[in-house]
């Protein structure tokens, strides 16, 4: 993305390395669980075998992007730094809200098998305190709540890079045939996981307004065009929510210890079972087509 800015997909998640060879640098996000060693053979081929990053920066907590972050912080005993809204949700105090299956489109209909357990960092993690991102001096972060209460995104103004996140996306993850064909695209946030559409909103008003030239989200291959900063304002003007969902008339509530209010859990029409059959049978019939075409 820059010289001193790269990025890992670890399990469709990405992972962000800010910082050169030799001097000070940092991870954004860590991916899916199961990839540390991955990430950290990743950084020790761009950053050198004893080196070690000042931070592991967290966008959000959802797993996907914190799934390598304890293992990660033990092995290079670094502190793992997220928003204060974040905290309550990575220190074991409380779960996220639950996701909405019911609002539709591919990821809705996977995050019925999403984790939804407590997690708990322990005492590598700390609140982010002024806009200055920790080890990276010309970063600063801004929050941007909607996907979730304390997300944030990262930006840099000298070259404006703008790091989002779930708070927007290059690839539209609703979409079964975007998911895998992975078409670069501005996207919302992974719907069944945001909890208050009209601060989402609000957070691409002012990701517009700072005009990024490039952008790298959670999801999806950075994008960079001499249009972007239109098209974003673009896209920002003509946001809409899903048209209908658990969250999308009604935000949940939380504060510094979790979970204050949920909307009443909307009528599931398609059972766990169900789903998890529809998943296996799409599984097998996938795995058929491509069988068939090694044989062509
Ligand atoms: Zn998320
Ligand atoms: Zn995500």
């Amino acid at each position: 993305m820059a010289p001193d800015v790269g990025f890992l997909p670890v399990g469709l998640a990405n992972v962000y390395f800010i910082g050169r060879p030799g001097g000070k640098w940092i991870i954004v996000d860590t991916g899916f669980p199961g990839g540390a060693d991955e990430v950290s053979a990743v950084a020790e081929a761009r950053f050198g075998s004893d080196s070690r990053p000042e931070a592991i920066v967290l966008t959000h907590g959802h797993i996907d992007h914190v799934g390598n972050a304890a293992a990660l912080a033990d092995s290079w005993d670094r502190p793992i730094y997220a928003h204060c809204l974040e905290v309550p949700f990575l220190s074991g105090k409380s779960a996220y809200p639950p996701a909405d299956p019911t609002v539709g489109g591919a990821t809705a209909f996977l995050s019925r098998f999403w984790p939804t357990r407590r997690r708990d960092l322990g005492g590598r993690l700390r609140g982010l305190q002024s806009t200055q991102v920790p080890g990276a001096g010309d970063w600063e972060w801004l929050p941007t709540p909607g996907h979730s209460p304390g997300h944030i995104c990262l930006f840099r103004e000298s070259d404006r890079i703008l790091l989002t996140g779930d708070a927007l996306l290059t690839v539209d993850i609703d979409s079964w045939r975007a998911l895998l064909s992975r078409r670069r695209e501005l996207a919302r946030p992974p719907t069944p996981f945001t909890i208050d559409w009209n601060a989402a909103r609000e957070s691409l008003k002012k990701m517009a307004a700072l005009r990024p030239k490039i952008i790298g989200a959670g999801h999806g291959i950075p994008m960079s065009n001499s249009d972007l900063p239109d098209r974003l304002e673009n896209f920002a003007e003509n946001f809409r929510a899903p048209r209908r969902g658990r969250y999308v008339w009604q935000a949940a509530r939380t504060n510094e210890h979790g979970i204050v209010y949920l909307p009443p859990a909307p009528f599931d029409p398609v059972p766990f079972a169900t789903a998890a059959a529809l998943f296996c049978a799409g599984l097998a019939l996938g795995a058929g087509y491509l069988d068939e075409k090694k044989k062509l």
